[in-house]
C-alpha cells in the first residue's frame, strides 16, 4: 500500500497544503505503521535530526486541521494521530490503549460489536470508543504473578 512521494504531493495540494518534506514523511509513516502514534514516536521513528520538535508538533496540527489525519486517542494526555483512510472519513472505529506502554491500537470495526440505536445513530458526529487493557507485549513482559515452582 505503499504510496510514491509524488502521490503523497498530490493528495497534500489537493487538501490545500503546501507539500513540504516533513508533511510527506510523517503522513507516509502514519499510513504505513498500521496503528496511531504519538507525536513522540513519529519524532522517534523519522530522527531528531532532520526535524526539531516543533516542527513536526506544527505539522501534525497543520494535518489535522486539514483532514489528512485525526486524533486517535488522547489517552492519559498523549495525543495519538492515524492517517484517515479514504472512506474512513466519518466513521471512527474504536481502538484499544494498553495502560502500561501507552501503545494505542486500531481495533476493527468486525472484531467488536457494538450497536447504536437509530435514535442516536442519526445524531452523531464523532465518536471516541477506548478500550483499556494490557497488549499483547507487556502481558508476556510481566512477571508471572501465579505461584511460581518452588525449589527445595
Ligand atoms: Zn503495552
Ligand atoms: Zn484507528
Amino acid at each position: 500500500m505503499g504510496k510514491k512521494k509524488e502521490e503523497w504531493k498530490k493528495i497534500l495540494r489537493e487538501a490545500g497544503l503546501r507539500s513540504t518534506a516533513p508533511r510527506v514523511a510523517v503522513l507516509q509513516l502514519l499510513c504505513t505503521s498500521g496503528r496511531p502514534l504519538s507525536h513522540g514516536e513519529v519524532l522517534e521513528t523519522l530522527g531528531h535530526d532532520d526535524w526539531d520538535q516543533a516542527t513536526l508538533y506544527r505539522n501534525l496540527l497543520k494535518l489535522e486541521e486539514a483532514k489528512l489525519i485525526r486524533v486517535a486517542s488522547r489517552a492519559g494526555g498523549i495525543t495519538h494521530y492515524e492517517y484517515i483512510q479514504p472512506g474512513e472519513e466519518t466513521h471512527h472505529h474504536p481502538h484499544f490503549v494498553c495502560g502500561d506502554c501507552g501503545q494505542v491500537s486500531c481495533l476493527p470495526c468486525d472484531q467488536v460489536s457494538l450497536k447504536v440505536d437509530e435514535k442516536w445513530r442519526t445524531l452523531l458526529a464523532e465518536s471516541e470508543l477506548q478500550f483499556v487493557g494490557t497488549c499483547t507485549h507487556c502481558r508476556e513482559e510481566r512477571p508471572h504473578e501465579d505461584v511460581e515452582e518452588v525449589e527445595h
